[in-house]
């Protein structure tokens, strides 16, 4: 089996080791025996998703995200339909707030999303900086992820779910307590960190969906993830201990 990675914007949207959950959704299908090519997709670059299996956007900074929206213009029609047709995505922070409808910087411009995800961004005084825990529920199942949140932006959710419940962090907007927005086989979410080597099981969310979307029912392995595991509770008894 081989799968396609979709990396966009690489150039562009990458803070705080964005990059690793690239490297960590490599890792776990190249362990599994599953051949990855990544493909990576900038601005200019025309692109149709039709050979993209799972698709990543990282995080970027105000002026990085209005580069990026004017380019994604171009990609929003066949983007659209590979996400419709169920093609898995994470986005994490700008690029989270970039499938939302806007994001409204703090001089009160708009930076036009591609609308995928029934959200709305504003940008406020205070930035939203810390580790983060989250309850997130999927596929009938509950675990914990944990990560670095960096944000001005504040993410209301209108008519979406929201990745799961703020344990400690602030989340989408500090104010709601939930955290990220799934829509189809997308999820958006602020954690960095990068997110996918400290939880091993939003990686496999994606690379089995990706796989199914592929090549129908497949036997999908567990990794050996103790290590993870340790490190993640550690990290959870830390922080919900202060
Ligand atoms: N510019 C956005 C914000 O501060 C996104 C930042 C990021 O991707 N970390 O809200």
């Amino acid at each position: 089996m081989k799968l396609t990675i979709g990396h966009m914007y690489p150039d562009l949207l990458n803070l705080y080791g964005d990059r690793g959950n690239i490297i960590a959704l490599k890792k776990r299908c190249e362990w599994r025996k599953i051949d990855v090519e990544i493909k990576e997709i900038k601005a200019g670059i025309n692109e149709n998703f039709a050979d993209i299996d799972l698709l990543f956007f990282g995080g970027g900074s105000d002026r990085e995200q209005k580069i990026v929206s004017e380019d994604l213009k171009s990609k929003k029609k066949n983007l659209i339909k590979a996400i419709e047709d169920g093609m898995p995505v994470l986005a994490i922070c700008g690029g989270y707030q970039l499938l939302g409808e806007y994001y409204k910087t703090l001089e009160g411009n708009k930076i036009e999303g591609l609308g995928i995800l029934d959200a709305y961004t504003v940008a406020s005084n205070k930035r939203l900086i810390g580790n983060i825990v989250v309850e997130a529920h999927l596929f009938n199942k509950k675990f914990y992820l944990v990560g670095f949140e960096n944000h001005s932006g504040k993410t209301f959710l209108r008519n979406c779910s929201p990745l799961g419940t703020v344990i400690i962090g602030y989340g989408n907007n500090g104010e709601d307590k939930k955290e990220g927005c799934v829509y189809k086989n997308v999820y958006g979410t602020y954690l960095h960190g990068p997110l996918l080597p400290k939880n091993p099981e939003m990686a496999d969310i994606l690379i089995e969906t990706a796989l199914s979307r592929k090549y129908g029912k497949i036997n999908f392995e567990p990794l050996e993830d103790s290590i993870e595991q340790r490190a993640k509770e550690a990290f959870i008894k830390r922080f919900m201990k202060k």
